[in-house]
C-alpha cells in the first residue's frame, strides 16, 4: 500500500537561526504524535541549514531533504552540491524539477534525468515536480505537458527503480499564487499520471506510487484535497514555514 506524505519545501526561506527553531517546533509537535503516524514527514530546508537540522530532529519521525542536487558526483563544479555531500549529512530525499529550478535555471529533462539517476544510485529518494504553466492549461494542454514531462525522464527507469519514486503535480500557476487547484483538479490529473503509470509498469506498480499535490496547499484545504483517491499527500511552499499551520496539513490524514 502506497504512503501518504506531507513534504515542506522552505524553499530560500529562513536564516539558519530561524531554520533550527522551525525545525525544532515541527520536531516536537511530530513527537507529540500525529493524527495517522503513517504519513510521511519530509522537511527541505535550505541546503545551509541541512547538517544542522539533522541534529535536532528525529530522524525516524522526520525525513531530512535537500530542494535540489548536482548532476555529478564530485569534481570542479563551483556552487554546486552532490549527493553524496547531501547524504553525508543525513540527507534521503531530494526535490528534482521543481517549476522554480525548470524555469529560473533552465532545468530540462537532460539535466533531469542526470540528477535522477545520480539520486537513485545513491540510494535517496527522489521527490520529482511537473505541472503545467497558466497558459497551458488554458489551451487544454495540461495533460499532454504532464504526459511528456513524466515520459521524458521517469520512464527511462526500470520498475524496479520506478518504484522509488515520489511524484509531485504541481500546477505551475497554483505555486505560491494563493490559487489552489480544485480537489476535482488535482485528482483528474493525479488519476491521469496513475494511468500511464500503469500503461508503462502495470497497474500493481501504479497503485503503488505516491502522488502528491502542490500549489498553495494550506490547513484549511489540505483535507479536501488528501480526500481524493489518488491524491496521497502535499508538496508544501509557504505554508511550511509555520510550524502550526505545517502540522495542521500534516494531520489532514
Ligand atoms: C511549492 O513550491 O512546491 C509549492 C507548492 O509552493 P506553495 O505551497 O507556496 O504554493
Amino acid at each position: 500500500m502506497r504512503k501518504n506524505i506531507v513534504a515542506g519545501n522552505w524553499k530560500m526561506n529562513t536564516n539558519l537561526e530561524e531554520g533550527i527553531l522551525l525545525a525544532k517546533e515541527i520536531n516536537a509537535l511530530v513527537a507529540k504524535g500525529i493524527n495517522d503516524p503513517k504519513t510521511g514527514v519530509i522537511i527541505a530546508p535550505p541546503f545551509t541549514h541541512l547538517h544542522a537540522i539533522n541534529q535536532v530532529i528525529d530522524n525516524d519521525k522526520i525525513c531530512l531533504a535537500s530542494q535540489n542536487c548536482a548532476t555529478d558526483e564530485k569534481g570542479a563544479f563551483t556552487g554546486e552540491v552532490s549527493v553524496k555531500i547531501l547524504k553525508s549529512v543525513g540527507v534521503k530525499a531530494v526535490i528534482l524539477g521543481h517549476s522554480e529550478r525548470r524555469s529560473y535555471y533552465g532545468e530540462v529533462n537532460e539535466t533531469l534525468l542526470k540528477k535522477l539517476n545520480i539520486v537513485l544510485e545513491n540510494e535517496m529518494k527522489p521527490i520529482f515536480c511537473c505541472g503545467e504553466v497558466l497558459a497551458e492549461r488554458e489551451a487544454s494542454k495540461h495533460f499532454k505537458v504532464v504526459k511528456e514531462q513524466i515520459e521524458n525522464v521517469l520512464f527511462s527507469l526500470s520498475a524496479e527503480v520506478f518504484k522509488k519514486v515520489v511524484i509531485a503535480y504541481e500546477p505551475v500557476w497554483a505555486i505560491g499564487t494563493g490559487k489552489t487547484a480544485s480537489s476535482e483538479q488535482a485528482q483528474e490529473m493525479h488519476a491521469f499520471i496513475r494511468t500511464l503509470i500503469a500503461e508503462k509498469y502495470g497497474s500493481e506498480v501504479a497503485l503503488d506510487i505516491t502522488i502528491l499535490y502542490g500549489g498553495s496547499c494550506k490547513a484549511s484545504n489540505a483535507k479536501e484535497l488528501f480526500s481524493k483517491p489518488d491524491v496521497d499527500g502535499g508538496l508544501i511552499g509557504g505554508a511550511s514555514l509555520v510550524a502550526d499551520e505545517f502540522m495542521g496539513i500534516v494531520n489532514a490524514f
